[in-house]
């Protein structure tokens, strides 16, 4: 999956330096972020030595700091502007993409992982430059990622939204779902953000007969992921469908939900997803 990017480890600890010139700088705008493509293909991020405006320290991995441009509020930071790279060379392009590339010459993991997080991080900024509790501008602390009103005292950590990816299965058969409008047309899970007050079996039970009209049981744990383009920490599960199986799609959240014998599940070439992982390991067997 994205996050496993061993032997590389990354160092979440808030711990800036300041940027030599040829550590790598994100810049987002929306769900773009700023890179270039080489000729073979390649993703390139622009590097510190090519901004001249200040640059927000964000993680590391390995050795390797990673670096944020934030503009200003209702500033548009456009390339070849000034305070950005050569727009001849730099053009925002879908993080999908950057997450997508499994394109042997694309970025290496290590760059995927660090692009979605530092987008994660870029959200948390973003939305954050005034308290809101009594509306002063906040200051990062020396100390932690952690953004403090001089003011009133108030402190705002990062977001983290958690969410459940559930594996419903009823014998030798998993459901599997596709979205409604969204650009991702390809297969997924059922899948949802928890509500306050739930637990993460909560929502997997509420998620699926919600999405899908379906009761589950059994309920057990796969693997976690964090999944910064959404802000996510996903935490996946499997279940066995409970009861009449007869699936009741929600239309305004999905497209389709089917029952799909495990023979007839499509290959995953998209391994970097919670997803994607799990339904590999029905596929293959392994999901006990
Ligand atoms: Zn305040």
């Amino acid at each position: 999956m994205i996050q496993d990017i061993a032997p590389s480890v990354f160092h979440n600890e808030y711990e800036p330096v300041n940027p030599a010139s040829g550590d790598t700088v994100f810049v987002f705008k929306q769900k773009l972020v700023l890179a270039a493509k080489d000729p073979d293909g390649t993703i390139v991020f622009p590097k510190a030595g090519e901004f001249e405006k200040e640059l927000q320290y964000l993680f590391r991995i390995d050795d390797q700091p990673y670096f944020l441009c934030l503009p200003e509020p209702g500033e548009e930071l456009l390339p070849g502007a000034g305070l950005l790279p050569d727009g001849g060379r730099y053009e925002y392009i879908p993080l999908m993409e950057v997450r997508r590339s499994t394109d042997p010459a694309g970025p290496d993991l290590a760059s995927m992982f660090a692009c979605m997080t530092a987008f994660h991080l870029f959200t948390w900024y973003d939305r954050n430059r005034l308290c809101g509790r009594c509306g002063q501008p906040l200051h990062h602390s020396d100390k932690e990622r952690m953004l403090r009103c001089p003011d009133c005292g108030n402190m705002v950590f990062p977001t983290i939204a958690p969410a459940v990816i559930v594996g419903v299965i009823d014998g030798e058969r998993l459901l599997m779902t596709k979205y409604a409008g969204r650009a991702y047309k390809g297969w997924a899970l059922i899948a949802g953000f928890c509500e306050i007050g739930e637990t993460v079996e909560d929502t997997v039970r509420r998620e699926v007969l919600e999405e899908a009209g379906v009761h589950v049981k059994n309920l057990r744990y796969v693997a976690s992921q964090p999944w910064g383009s959404d802000l996510n920490l996903l935490v996946g599960m499997f279940c066995e469908a409970d009861g009449d199986v007869s699936i009741h799609m929600d239309q305004e959240e999905l497209s389709r939900a089917v029952w799909v014998d495990r023979a007839d599940v499509p290959e995953m070439k998209d391994n970097h997803s919670l997803t994607g992982h799990m339904i590999e390991l029905f596929r293959t067997g392994r999901e006990r």
